[in-house]
């Protein structure tokens, strides 16, 4: 059985990690605060926080940029549901948008729904194609008139909606670590960027998450980092490693916060990514999605994913196969039949509007076409470090007798 995306655990791994348990030192520590370093350096920014997961780190972002009740975020129609349902955590509603063929948001669309009531846009990078951030960032620019601060907002003495004065533009780069927009890296063009890496994305550290900061003048990234620090650790002013200082234990808390910090144990599996990320990992996904293009290119049964549009170059996370002329439960007969070779494949992702908890807020399909045209159409194949070009030429094998079976 080819399976679709395990992580790469190898002696290396086993090693950092068991370091870690036996240093003494397990939660956030000197690992995690290594570990951001290194992730603000490799995205040419001030900081960089590590978080428990994406979705916990982008759910700070929202309450710190104080979005709640009567606020609206835009979000594409086609993601994961994390990108959306943060925005139901903090009682605001999401706007979804539809996405370009490239699958990510049409800026337009954005442009078009952008409302007094907008506090924040949230593109995604699927598959690792960063979406247009570079024009995104120009309609929340060109928005600015619309933006309606919420005056009475105070986070930690001063107010950062009237500080930006526009809606916040906050990066779902959840599978684009490492991919770079105009030859800068994903995590320095949003306002902030935030990356997951949970075990199926191509850097992990088994769950986790992390936070760049990009804001413009006059915000503060290290006044920020310390406020997120303690935003992930319940308001409390000093975190465990500070409060081991002999003598250090009284400790306040200003604010009742939320508890998703990193674990050294976490980090020490991102630090040893990391470090091969640049000559290991990215170069042998290019080389698998090359291997499947160079397969299915130019045979009319199938579309190939397109990794680089204008300056935007992709990190090669998922290989999005589209088989243009089938059904929606055709691409699903074509996916029984792969399986039924051995071979794992996979959507993504099923549409917001398609899961039953969207469709019961009244969010229909039948508005996003782009979107439902580009899942129907969709099969996402195995792409990790340990696939040899022997199981690619399977799943390749595989696909194109599934095909050829279904349509
Ligand atoms: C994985 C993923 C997330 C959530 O990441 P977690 O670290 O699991 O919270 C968010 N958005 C997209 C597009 C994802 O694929």
């Amino acid at each position: 059985m080819i399976p679709f995306s395990p992580p790469r655990i190898d002696d290396r791994t086993i090693k950092a990690v068991e370091e870690a348990l036996r240093s003494g030192w397990i939660t956030t520590g000197p690992r995690t605060k290594e570990f951001e370093k290194r992730i603000a350096a490799y995205c040419g920014v001030d900081r960089a926080i590590a978080l428990n997961s994406w979705t916990n780190a982008c759910e700070l972002v929202l309450r710190w940029y104080g979005v709640g009740p009567g606020d609206e975020v835009i979000v594409p129609a086609y993601t994961y549901c994390a990108t959306a349902n943060i925005v139901m955590h903090v009682g605001a509603k999401p706007i979804m948008v539809d996405v370009l063929d490239d699958f990510t948001m049409d800026p337009e669309a954005v442009r078009k729904v952008l409302t007094n009531r907008t506090k924040a846009i949230i593109p995604v990078d699927i598959g690792g194609l960063p979406a247009n951030i570079k024009a995104i960032m120009r309609v929340a620019e060109e928005g600015c008139n619309l933006f309606t601060p919420k005056v009475n907002l105070r986070v930690a003495g001063s107010n950062p909606q009237m500080r930006l004065g526009r809606a916040l533009v906050l990066a779902d780069a959840a599978h684009s670590f490492g991919a770079s927009v105009g030859g800068t890296k994903v995590g320095a063009q949003a306002d902030i960027t935030g990356f997951s890496f949970h075990a199926v994305k191509n850097l992990t550290t088994a769950e986790g998450g992390a936070l760049t900061l990009n804001l413009p003048e006059p915000f503060a990234h290290e006044e920020l980092y310390r406020y997120f620090n303690t935003m992930s650790l319940h308001g409390q002013s000093k975190d465990a490693l500070a409060k081991t200082q002999p003598g250090a234990w009284r400790y306040d808390v200003a604010f009742p916060g939320w508890k998703c910090n990193m674990t050294d144990i976490q980090a020490a599996i991102g630090l040893v990514e990391l470090d091969r990320f640049d000559t290991e990992t990215t170069p042998r996904r290019k080389a698998i999605c090359e291997r499947y293009s160079a397969a299915f290119a130019g045979d009319d049964r199938f579309l190939v994913p397109t990794f680089q549009v204008g300056d935007r170059q992709s990190c090669y996370h998922l290989y999005m196969l589209r088989i243009p002329n089938a059904t929606e439960e055709q691409r699903d007969a074509i996916i029984t039949a792969i399986a039924e070779q051995q071979v794992s494949v996979n959507v993504h992702f099923i549409p917001l509007p398609k899961l039953s908890f969207y469709e019961s807020q009244g969010y229909r399909m039948v508005d996003y076409p782009n979107t439902f045209k580009l899942y129907s159409t969709e099969i996402s194949l195995p792409v990790y470090y340990d696939l040899t070009d022997a199981q690619v030429d399977t799943v390749i094998a595989a696909v194109k007798a599934a095909v050829q079976k279904v349509l």
